[in-house]
């Protein structure tokens, strides 16, 4: 099963993305998470891709482009993958369209969440992370029992510092003006599924399940 999952920043992608990778036991490829991990790491691209995550802005598609292709090169992909935040730009979903080609791959399903500007901006403030898991918490509809640890792993949750309401804003600007034409590029593939994520965390769940296997 080959999935892509699309739509605004706290959309609720890499939510119903965990899911996914235990229902299809196939991995989530998230472009923002390789690239945090670059950033904790300090590698070149660490530090390149940061100037532009900082300000809310797209890192350069041919950086995206390089770290993708390696991803899906890896062993764990053969069976498929859930593409989370990946493409972003039209060239980016141009030079995708080319690398499945290449190996001779093709998309199931893309998924596109759909949810309001004001509803964002209220998710993604109180949106926290856990540092050693990555078990994603929302202090409004699915808070942690115990304030700042993970429920899973005990760890520490944090709050990404792209979080904060500038860059948010920012980063709803970057979605509408760049990563919105790319679900029309979709469309005329005819495998786009649009699912309203406006609910409960479970009920979304049931929707997308719905609409992959029907
Ligand atoms: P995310 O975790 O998907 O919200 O991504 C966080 C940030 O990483 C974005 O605001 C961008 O700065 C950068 N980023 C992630 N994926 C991409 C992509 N496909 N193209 C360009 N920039 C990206």
């Amino acid at each position: 099963m080959r999935l892509l999952i699309i739509g605004p920043p706290g959309g609720g992608k890499g939510t119903q993305s965990k899911f996914l990778i235990e229902y299809f036991k196939i991995p989530q490829i998230s472009t923002g998470d390789i690239l945090r991990d670059n950033i904790k790491n300090q590698t070149p691209l660490g530090e390149e891709a940061k100037k532009f995550m900082n300000k809310g802005e797209l890192v350069p598609d041919s950086l995206i482009m390089n770290m993708i292709k390696k991803r899906l090169n890896t062993d764990d992909c053969n069976n498929g993958y859930i593409l989370d935040g990946f493409p972003r730009t039209i060239p980016q979903a141009q030079g995708l369209d080319k690398l499945l080609k290449d190996m001779k791959q093709k998309l199931n399903h893309v998924i596109v969440m759909d949810v309001p500007d004001n509803l964002i901006i209220e998710r993604l403030s109180n949106r926290r992370s856990c540092k050693s898991c990555g078990q994603l918490y929302n202090l409004l509809f699915d808070a942690p029992s115990v304030i700042n640890k993970c429920d899973k792993c005990n760890g520490e949750l944090y709050q990404r510092t792209d979080d904060n309401p500038d860059t948010i804003q920012q980063r709803l600007l970057v979605y509408h003006d760049q990563t919105k034409p790319v679900i029309n590029h979709y469309e005329t593939q005819k495998i786009t599924k649009f699912i309203n994520s406006t609910g409960t965390i479970e009920g979304i769940k049931e929707d997308i399940i719905n609409n992959i296997i029907n």
